[in-house]
């Protein structure tokens, strides 16, 4: 680069990039650089070392003017309560952008929030991003163009089991192999990572959002029983479990829905080994994805993962249980991520702070 060639030149030059320093650093006050986990379920960016966003990934326009009402949080509260006037929409789809106007406006409106907290606004972005490792190419160039289109003057692209390795603390430069098992809200992505390249990955589209469905199915067959997604969600955050004992097991949880033969609103309690029972089919498509990437592994890495264990995170890994039972069925240890909502952000963080040094860092 630039730096390389003037200090192999004469004086002159170095006097030169002396000057050039001054103009530099000043333009490197103007620019904001931000870490971007873009997930499916959460948006998370980090800036200055700070995570300044954290927000659900969807928003809420009008129907006839197309204007952005709400992002994030605002625009949780009014899914599943949408009416002729308001829709919500999640831009993502199975770690992918799905729409991308919506995708833009979700940026954009993150990146306007996140300065009004700071108070200040910058000219110039410049923004690593995560994307899931099996990406094709028209998805990487969609993220790169939505992440222009918001603002970006400078962006890189980041494999997310590898952010989330960085975010771990693991040093994926090394040769010794690890495997990480991200559950985020679309697909658990599976990957064995080492020397700072993916050795293999493995992606199935069941992780957060489809427990959720489980959830909502199970209540409707057993309880007769209509509850909304955000519902969903809350029982399994509650009470949620992928095995059906535990030393200290959560209570009963009160749930609240439709009745679907009288239509009348309904309560009913419901227990976490209910909710283990609901979850155990998908449970068990977690599993395979893990043992089938197992098998793929080259067995120098396989000797590592038996010393290593294995690395679960996103929220999915916060799961009660998921981590015995993983554990159990491939005999392997198996570690929780600490924050797993944010070991990715973390990663990517990192990966901002040494651009220059992180090879698996792309361009696109
Ligand atoms: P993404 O990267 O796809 O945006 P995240 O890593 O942010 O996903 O994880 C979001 C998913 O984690 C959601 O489906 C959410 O329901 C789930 N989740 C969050 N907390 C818990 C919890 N305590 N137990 C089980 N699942 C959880
Ligand atoms: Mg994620």
């Amino acid at each position: 680069g630039i730096r390389d060639s003037v200090a192999s030149r004469g004086l002159g030059d170095v006097y030169k990039r002396q000057t050039h320093n001054i103009p530099m650093s000043f333009f490197s006050f103007l620019t904001q650089e931000l870490a971007i986990d873009l997930g499916t379920a959460n948006t998370l960016i980090i800036h200055k070392d700070k995570v300044v966003v954290d927000e659900p990934s969807i928003i809420a326009i009008e129907r006839n003017t197309g204007n952005v009402i709400a992002i994030g949080k605002d625009a949780m509260q009014m899914f599943g309560k949408e009416n002729e006037g308001i829709k919500t929409i999640r831009p993502l789809k199975d770690g992918v952008i799905a729409d991308f106007q919506a995708a833009e406006h979700m940026i954009r409106g993150m990146i306007k929030m996140m300065n009004q907290k700071q108070r200040w606004i910058s000219p110039q972005l410049k923004m690593v991003i995560c994307i899931p490792s099996g990406i094709t190419e028209v998805e990487k160039r969609a993220v790169k163009d939505s992440a222009e289109r918001s603002g970006a003057k400078e962006v890189y692209l980041i494999h997310e089991p590898m952010a989330a390795a960085v975010g771990i603390g693991i040093d994926v430069t090394q040769p010794q192999g690890n495997m990480i098992v991200d559950i985020g809200g679309g697909t658990t992505e599976i990957a064995i990572i080492a020397l700072g390249g993916i050795v293999c990955d493995e992606s199935i589209r069941v992780a957060g959002d489809e427990f959720n469905l489980d959830i909502l199915e199970y209540m409707r067959r057993e309880h007769n029983l209509l509850i909304g997604e955000r519902t969903a969600e809350k029982i399994k955050i509650h009470i949620g479990s992928a095995l059906q004992e535990f030393d200290s097991p959560p209570e009963d949880y009160a749930v609240f829905g439709r009745d679907l033969m009288t239509g009348i609103p309904k309560q009913i309690i419901v227990s976490y080994s209910e909710i283990a029972r609901a979850l155990d089919k998908s449970i068990m498509k977690v599993e395979e994805a893990v043992l089938r990437a197992l098998e793929q592994s080259p067995p120098e890495l396989s000797a590592d993962i038996l010393s290593n264990g294995i690395w679960l995170t996103g929220g999915g890994a916060l799961l009660r249980g998921l981590d015995k039972r993983i554990s159990a069925k491939t005999k392997l240890r198996v570690h929780i991520a600490e924050d797993p909502l944010r070991a990715v952000v973390r990663g990517t963080g990192t990966a901002l702070k040494n651009i220059g040094r992180f090879k698996f860092l792309m361009t696109a």
